[in-house]
């Protein structure tokens, strides 16, 4: 065989299980066709954050004025900031493929196709490996309308040459929440078209009201349990017919109406690999598809699809195969952030959830944040935790506000340790902030169960 690992795919896990397993001496090969970091590095995560920091700053030059500053929100300069944004994903691209060249990779710059179980054609290279991670990652899709082809998807949001003056964005996912943030805070009149009564489905039902009321005071347009049903393109843009009849006319239309596992032209059947009927790669706990020395990672298994989760499965397969630390990675607590204006946080079991399973105390906290007392900028934060009544135990923490990712990673680890109410309490909190809050919750806003609807 040429290699002991052959990875397909250079996104968040291909790149961290290349990268470990050539560190523990295998012979490692590994092919991306497109972008190194994937989609995290080059049309997600970096360059969505990079927006939404763009789409705070104009909020922030008004709030300044709260604070003697006189300043207000000029023009914004969007390809300025495209291109301030590519050059940096650019470096990061060039750090990936540094990291994986340094550990003693082989980088190949191809798509890869199996030829059968153990052989691959790599551009036009055959080349054989002992085992294969397929880590080929997702890709979004959209809704099959009539008119669906004047709509764009996420991947296309990243390099718009202008900024839209005006934008339907359908769907209420993480991505639609996002980029209605973005889109509304450079300035956009803001469309955001849902089918649920709510943004956010499977969240903490009072993440979502807060989060509805938040897009709202940003001047966010929502338009709940309604479905697009026709996309038309005019002279002044497009037309978006709605199910409740009504008509919108746009600039731009963006589908954020989910995402699916690239799975397609990899010539799967050849390796007898089994796909699910999502079109997913199913695995074990070991990360094995069904054919065992065939592994699968990341969003191409349609499981968590969080760029930490991909990288943890990613070590954790490279250690297992060859660094003689056999280990999976445990799903359960994983905390996320939908970096929403204001951001979402959180992890653990939502009040609902909870509330299946048993008797849960809940505590809820809503304030004005302290730097909006000034600004006058009418912004609540919500803390939230999920308390089993019979153990004590923290199930779950929730958040919307500023700085709700950064402050709930923290709790994330003490609920990874197993923390319980009366740990909170007993911690001492830092004062003035929001995060004390998680600490000095001491009012049972509520008991929710199976006897009774969670709220
Ligand atoms: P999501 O699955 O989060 O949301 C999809 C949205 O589209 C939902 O509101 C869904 O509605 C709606 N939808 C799906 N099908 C239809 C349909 N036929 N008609 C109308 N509406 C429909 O997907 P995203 O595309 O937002 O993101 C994909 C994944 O990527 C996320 O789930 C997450 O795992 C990851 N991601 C993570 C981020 C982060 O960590 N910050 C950021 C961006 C993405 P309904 O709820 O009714 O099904």
């Amino acid at each position: 065989m040429d290699y002991d690992l052959f990875v397909i795919g250079g996104g968040s896990a291909g790149v961290r299980c290349a990268r470990i397993a050539a560190g523990h001496g295998a012979r490692v090969g590994v092919a991306e066709d497109r972008f190194w970091g994937g989609t995290c590095v080059n049309i997600g995560c970096v360059p969505k954050k990079f927006l939404v920091m763009a789409a705070e700053y104009g909020a922030a030059a008004q709030d300044a004025r709260g604070f003697g500053w006189n300043s207000a929100p000029g023009a914004h300069d969007w390809p300025g900031l495209i291109a301030a944004k590519d050059k940096e994903i650019s470096r990061l691209n060039g750090i990936y493929r540094r990291l994986l060249d340094q550990a003693g990779a082989k980088i190949y710059d191809a798509r890869a196709v199996f030829i059968d179980a153990h052989t691959l054609d790599v551009g036009g290279e055959r080349v054989t490996a002992e085992r294969i991670v397929i880590a080929t990652g997702g890709h979004p899709t959209g809704l099959d309308i009539p008119g669906a082809e004047h709509a764009i998807i996420s991947d296309d949001a990243f390099y718009l040459p202008e900024m839209p003056r005006r934008v339907a964005i359908i769907g209420g996912g993480y991505i639609a929440v996002e980029f209605a943030g973005i889109f509304a805070g450079l300035g956009a009149e803001t469309h955001l078209i849902y089918r649920q009564p709510l943004p956010l489905r499977g969240f903490d039902a009072d993440l979502r009201v807060g989060l509805a009321e938040a897009m709202a005071g940003n001047g966010v347009l929502l338009h709940p349990d309604v479905l697009p049903t026709g996309i038309t393109a005019t002279a002044a843009g497009k037309q978006v017919s709605l199910s409740d009849l009504s008509l919108l006319e746009v600039d731009l239309v963006f589908f954020a109406t989910g995402r699916a596992a690239n799975t397609r032209g990899l010539n799967l059947e050849a390796a007898g690999v089994k796909l699910g009927g999502r079109g997913e790669v199913p695995v074990d706990e070991g990360f094995a598809t069904s054919v065992p020395h065939i592994f699968a990672l990341g969003d191409v298994t349609d499981r968590l699809n969080l760029t930490p989760v991909a990288t943890a499965e990613g070590h954790a397969l490279a250690d297992s195969l060859f660094g003689g630390n056999r280990r999976g990675v445990s799903l359960e607590n994983v905390p996320t952030a939908v970096f929403s204006i204001p951001p979402i946080a959180t992890v653990g079991l939502t009040e609902q959830e909870a509330a299946k399973r048993g008797r849960v105390k809940v505590f809820v906290a809503k304030f004005t944040p302290m730097r909006h007392n000034l600004t006058g900028r009418a912004r609540r934060t919500l803390m939230k935790l999920i308390v089993d009544e019979a153990s004590d135990k923290v199930l779950g923490a929730h958040m919307l506000g500023e700085d709700a990712p950064e402050i709930i990673q923290g709790i994330a680890v003490a609920m990874t340790a197993g923390a319980t109410k009366a740990d909170f309490d007993r911690t001492i909190g830092i004062h003035p902030t929001a995060a004390e809050e998680f600490v000095t919750m001491r009012t049972q806003t509520r008991v929710a169960g199976p006897d009774m609807p969670a709220v």
